[in-house]
């Protein structure tokens, strides 16, 4: 019988879910932040500090950092693979050094310290792709984000849930639920509750069509959440992390 990690979890939860939501947009503050608010739950928003309105960018989502919602850190060039590209030549991860993805990351970090100061915060890969270089000089950067946050939110190894005793923090699993229908995204907290896991859910926008969660799927996966708020705990990644690194792997890595 599988492994079933009820126990793990504090306060009578039986499993963990973070809610996150990333690249900023004017949905995520006005409709997705204020539906967990009412409900009391609070979400993870990774930003990246782009451009040279990065200040003013961040500050219109400075209410989710007073409100409490985590306002994680998502890179300043938000580099991906440069496959996405036809262009010859073009830039991405893969012309990019572990010293360059390093020096993003910090530079987001000291921006979202003006505006979004927090202790720990959480990381999350741009495109979930964790590499740097190509062929024989391509490299994870997972150790770079380990030295520096207390995690790193990837897509992991099917994109579903994390085990509390086993996954890497700075390379944790998520599960993307744009275009999901409310019973699929309803079925992956079932079975996350099942198991005792932390589930991670991403989105991007709710509603339009590049990649939106319908408002009605969203909302139907809060009023799940908020009926099974005893069992569930729902917090930011950088809570659930924290807590799994204190109170869960430290003890057990080999
Ligand atoms: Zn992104």
């Amino acid at each position: 019988m599988a492994q079933v990690n009820h126990d793990v979890w504090q306060g009578g939860y039986e499993c963990a879910v973070s809610l996150t939501c990333d690249d900023g947009n004017d949905t995520q503050l006005h409709i997705a932040a204020p539906a967990m608010e009412e409900r009391g739950f609070r979400g993870t928003f990774y930003l990246s500090c782009r451009g040279n309105h990065w200040r003013e960018r961040l500050q219109r989502f400075a209410p989710l950092h007073q409100h409490g919602h985590e306002v994680g850190n998502h890179t300043v060039g938000h580099t991906c693979s440069r496959n996405f590209s036809d262009e010859p030549g073009a830039p991405g991860l893969e012309t990019m050094t572990l010293e360059e993805i390093e020096a993003d990351v910090l530079e987001a970090e000291r921006r979202l310290g003006e505006l979004s100061p927090r202790e720990e915060r959480s990381f999350a890969y741009p495109c979930y792709m964790t590499h740097v270089g190509a062929g024989l000089t391509r490299q994870s950067y997972v150790p770079v984000i380990a030295k520096h946050f207390v995690a790193g939110r990837g897509f992991g190894e099917y994109g579903f849930s994390n085990s509390p005793y086993n996954c890497d923090l700075a390379c944790l699993a998520s599960t993307p639920i744009e275009h999901m229908r409310g019973e699929q995204i309803v079925g992956l907290l079932d079975h996350n509750l099942t198991r005792g896991r932390w589930l991670i859910l991403t989105m991007h926008q709710i509603g339009g069509a590049r990649l939106g969660t319908a408002p009605t799927e969203f909302e139907r996966m809060l009023d799940w959440l908020d009926r099974h708020r005893e069992r569930v705990h729902v917090a930011p990644v950088a809570e659930i992390a924290a807590y799994l690194r204190d109170e869960v792997q430290s003890g057990t890595q080999a």
